[in-house]
């Protein structure tokens, strides 16, 4: 597969990077944050944001893999859970882009049932039209998408494209 166009800009990125930065900073003013980044796409998403947030931070990293059937009834299993429990913490999960909606459902079980002291979500990307869990949606969502497959900007396929500085289709 190559890539076929260009549909987020690395210009419209970073623009969008420092406005989701500012409602946080609001939000969470007076506060540490500790973002929760799902590896491996949200990780160059996260280390953007995590620089323009004015507040106290604290990153920790997760990693989980998902097998899926061809009912796409998928079992998520942990190839790296946190360093530390987020009990007491204000935790905002960063996600490169939520599908379905069944991984972000599973983690958001997952992190809330370790008692934070507040839980949100952060996703650059979102496929609404995707949707088949009716469950936990994004607190912050960088761009809405369609319904087509995109590379780039932390989000590969087969490993590759992950160091893209823009979001592209591939075809
Ligand atoms: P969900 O559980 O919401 O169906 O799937 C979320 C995961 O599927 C994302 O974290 C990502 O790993 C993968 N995914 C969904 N759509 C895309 C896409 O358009 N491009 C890439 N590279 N990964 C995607
Ligand atoms: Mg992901």
């Amino acid at each position: 597969m190559e890539i076929v166009k260009t549909i987020i800009s690395s210009e419209k990125l970073a623009e969008r990077v420092d406005e989701l930065a500012a409602l946080i900073s609001r939000d969470y003013a007076g506060r540490t944050v500790t973002l929760v980044c799902v590896l491996k796409g949200g990780v160059i998403f996260m280390v953007d944001l995590a620089r323009k947030l004015k507040l106290d931070v604290e990153l920790d990293f997760l990693e989980i893999s998902s097998y899926r059937d061809a009912t796409e009834s998928g079992i998520i299993k942990f190839t790296k859970d946190l360093s530390n429990p987020i009990t007491g913490k204000h935790a905002l999960l960063i996600e490169d882009i939520v599908d379905s909606g069944k991984t972000l459902n599973y983690l958001s079980g997952h992190l809330q049932a370790q008692k934070p002291a507040s839980f949100k979500v952060c996703a650059l990307l979102n496929k609404p039209d995707r949707r088949t869990v009716n469950g936990y949606e994004p607190d912050y969502i960088g761009f809405d998408i369609p319904d087509e497959f995109v590379v780039g900007y932390g989000l590969d396929y087969a490993q590759k494209y992950r160091n893209l500085s823009y979001i592209a289709t591939l075809g």
